[in-house]
């Protein structure tokens, strides 16, 4: 990968005629230094939220070795950059009964999640009835502190979990509880809310488990949205876990784990795009919500940017801009606000940081714009992180301006 001092720099060496991925080295292993020496169990990575083997390797020189994964596709990507020395989470409750099979036979998954007994009677059968599956029972969970909510398609309520509970129990050699607060969680109190509700369910079907598993959830920081400082997060992880495992008979051994996404991964990614025509305070760029930009689309996610103009230039005063992507369709459209210099024009440059998570991963071929996998290293900080010196999140200025 072509390596540059900072995006400036990457956009006047190349031009880009199509969406430009910045990929920043030192904030990923920021990132996953923070949560490997402060998360107090075990982190799995999980996989989906970014699956380029440039970042999936990064995690791996960093000590990452687990692995969530969802899909057959990411067992096989993992098992072929790490081979043996990955564990992999089949973290996803509705598998196909071949990815189960090829999973465990060929693959050597050994972990499967599951939130009903038709699931795990196809795991059973899949496996030829295994003796050495660990099992995750996931919860369902209020998600009202999480911006994006999962707890509709995934989770098993609490009452329904107890019988579940028990007969997963009989069939695994290690029994797990796991759950998920949501993404972009904003609450730490999300956390203990599941962990309480974990341990009341456990303690309701009157099985010992093995390993709890927090999830995901974990924030990164946008423009309007700051989260409290990750710390606070495994604080109340730490604190609800002891009281679990100290009233619980053999609780000592029970293994602590989470599964981020987003949190590691979201600083270590931007897209440089392009102007390719204003209407007012309307800029038509070349990249959209059928490409790494969904999140800004519907779900209505704000992201920190700046003008990389590479000639010129830049006036002082920022205007609230919306952007359409370059595929017809209406929908393709990014409300914002999205401040940039009021002289932003066409063929300028502006690079949109945080999406290192669920961006480039999202991208269709819809329309023809199925832009080149191009990515480049830069070398600079982030737009805004959470991984500062006080590990409390900055912002280095989403509205600053580099002209030449
Ligand atoms: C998506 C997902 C994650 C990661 O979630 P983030 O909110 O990005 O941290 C973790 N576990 C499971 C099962 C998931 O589906």
């Amino acid at each position: 990968m072509q390596r540059f001092k900072d995006a400036y720099t990457a956009v006047e060496a190349v031009q880009p005629e199509n969406p430009l991925f910045l990929f920043r080295p030192d904030a990923l292993s920021k990132a996953a230094g923070f949560f490997l020496s402060q998360f107090p169990g075990t982190v799995l990575y999980a996989i989906k939220t970014n699956p380029e083997p440039y970042v999936l390797k990064a995690l791996y020189a960093e000590g990452v070795r687990h692995f969530d994964v969802a899909s057959l596709p990411e067992v096989v990507l993992a098992r072929k950059l790490f081979g043996k020395d990955a564990t992999l989470y089949f973290m996803h409750t509705v598998k196909s009964r071949q990815a189960i099979r090829e999973a465990y036979h060929t693959h050597n998954v050994r972990h499967f999640s599951l939130d009903s007994e038709e699931e795990l009677m196809k795991i059973l059968q899949e496996t030829d009835n295994a003796k050495d599956l660990c099992l995750y029972v996931r919860l369902a969970i209020p998600n009202n502190y999480a911006e994006l909510s999962l707890t509709d398609k995934f989770g098993i309520n609490a009452v329904d979990a107890v019988p579940l509970l028990k007969k997963v129990r009989w069939h695994a050699a290690k029994l797990g509880i796991c759950f998920h607060v949501g993404s972009q969680c904003m609450h730490p109190d999300a956390y203990r809310i599941a962990i309480r509700m974990a341990r009341k369910t456990i303690r309701a079907a009157g099985v010992s488990v093995d390993m709890l598993d927090v999830g995901g959830g974990f924030p990164s920081v946008y423009p309007g949205m700051t989260p409290p400082p990750l710390h606070t997060f495994f604080s109340a992880i730490q604190e609800e876990f002891a009281a679990m495992k100290s009233g619980m008979k053999g609780g000592d051994n029970i293994q602590l784990m989470c599964e981020p996404g987003r949190a590691l991964v979201a600083e270590s990614g931007a897209v440089v795009v392009r102007v390719e025509l204003r209407k007012h305070e309307m800029l038509y760029i070349n990249d959209g919500t059928y490409g790494s930009l969904f999140d800004a689309g519907m779900p209505h996610f704000v992201f920190p940017l700046r003008l990389l103009r590479t000639n010129g230039d830049v006036a002082p005063t920022m205007l609230p801009f919306s952007f359409f992507g370059p595929t017809c369709d209406t929908l393709d459209f990014m409300k914002g606000p999205f401040y940039l210099p009021e002289d932003t024009a066409e063929g300028d440059y502006i690079e949109i940081g945080q999406l290192g998570a669920y961006g480039r991963i999202f991208t269709t071929g819809f329309n023809g714009f199925a832009p080149e996998k191009k990515a480049v290293a830069i070398k600079e900080e982030p737009l805004m992180t959470v991984f500062g010196e006080s590990h409390a999140p900055t912002m280095s200025g989403p509205l600053e301006i580099i002209a030449a």
